[in-house]
Parts: structure tokens; sequence; C-alpha cells
């Protein structure tokens, strides 16, 4: 295990991105950002120290109006060097080449539109920070806070989830203490939100990642296509 990763476990979001960003090049570091709510932690933690830090969005043409609408007004609000990153094929050509995905094959769909993208993507940077967190769902319980990944490529980066050990009620303080705008839905009922035709209400109690792909699966790609070494 290297330094990075047995450091990080017991540190405050706070202190793990201090100590990354301290050991690290700023400029080869970058954050995936859904604009969950998750993700404006990160970020708010990440622009206060690299205000420029480039932000990663998956633009795959299919998110809700109100997604895109926050995505602009925020990324206006704090400035934000957004990187939206998109598909080889439009949803136009996608749909008339290979028919509505997402209902007839929405691993292909993530692939197609999330996954390959966002691996070209990372090519560039050393250090990929998430919003992930361990209590959203089985897939991720044993997430880390830093992690050793590879890409296809041979690429090596750290994965940085400085909010792993974070449950929802910590979430939602920082953002209410913190003042920061959230996305819309959530005053909708939903808790975790993606792409449109994937993303449903969870019943009450649920997984918050059940209303995803209909609780056909609970990961898109984009976290499960690199494993930590
Ligand atoms: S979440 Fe749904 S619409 Fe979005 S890329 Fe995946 S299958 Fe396609």
């Amino acid at each position: 295990m290297t330094f990075e990763a047995q450091l990080a476990e017991e540190l405050s979001a706070d202190q793990i991105i201090d100590e990354i960003l301290h050991k690290n090049e700023t400029a080869r570091a970058c954050l995936t950002c859904s604009f969950q709510a998750e993700d404006m932690i990160v970020l708010d933690l990440l622009r206060k120290r690299v205000p420029d830090i480039p932000v990663l969005f998956l633009e795959t043409g299919y998110h809700f109006a109100e997604t895109y609408e926050y995505r602009s007004r925020m990324g206006q609000k704090w400035s934000l060097n957004l990187v939206n990153v998109i598909p080889e094929k439009t949803v136009k050509q996608q749909e008339s080449e290979l028919g509505i995905l997402y209902r007839i094959d929405p691993t292909q769909c993530c692939q197609l539109r999330k996954v390959e993208p966002l691996m070209l993507s990372l090519e560039p940077y050393r250090v990929w920070f998430t919003g992930l967190r361990r209590e959203q769902s089985p897939t991720r319980r044993n997430l880390k806070q830093v992690e050793n990944h590879r890409l296809p490529s041979g690429t090596e980066l750290l994965k940085v989830s400085p909010l792993a050990a974070w449950d929802w009620k910590q979430v939602w303080r920082y953002t209410v203490d913190n003042e920061i705008d959230y996305l819309p839905l959530y005053d909708r009922g939903y808790l975790s939100i993606g792409c449109e035709p994937c993303t449903k209400i969870p019943h009450a109690g649920a997984d918050p990642r059940s209303g995803r792909w209909g609780g056909a699966k609970l990961e898109c790609g984009i976290h499960t296509f690199s494993k930590p070494e």
C-alpha cells in the first residue's frame, strides 16, 4: 500500500484534501462532478484551495433540465473551470444508429456516453477527486478515501473521495451550514440523480441509488472500470 493510501483513511475531508494537494501537482488534479450534493461539497472545499480546478461533467445529453440549469448557474456563481465531457456521438446519432439504448442496453449506453469519454478525459490527471460515499450503495461499502487506480491505458492516478465516511446527515448539514445552493430535484424527493430516463424517486427507506436504472443495476461503470490496486 502506498503512503497516500495509508495516510488518508482517518483524516477529515479538509485534511485529506490539504495533504493530497500538498503532495501532488495541483495542475494535475481534477474533480468529476454530476452536481449532486456530495460533489458540490468536495467542489466547495477544492475551489477555496484551487479555484481553477477542472470540474469534469459527463455531458451525456440525457440530464434533467434542472441539472443543466443548476450546472450553468453554479458555474457562473463559483466561476468554475467547467469541462463538459462529450461522447463521440450525439444523442441523435446514437439513437438513429443503435436505438434507445437506455431502454434496451443501458450498460452499453453508459459505456458510450460516460465510461469511454471519462477514461479519455482523465488521462492528463494524476489526482481524481470524487464525491463518493460508502453509505450510498452496497457497491461502495469498501470505498477508501484514497485509492491507487490504473486506467486501461496504464496511466496511474490517485482516486480521492474525501467524503467516503460521511452519512447523508453530514452532507445536508454541510450544505445548509455553508449556504450552498443545491440541485432543486432534491426537493422533489430524488436522492441520487443522474440521467433523467434512468433516475426515479426511490421508495421510502430504500437504498438511495435504488431509483437508478429501475433497480436493474447500481453503477453506470465510471466508478468500476478501474479498480483500486
Ligand atoms: S444513465 Fe441512462 S441515459 Fe445516462 S448514459 Fe447511462 S443508460 Fe444512458
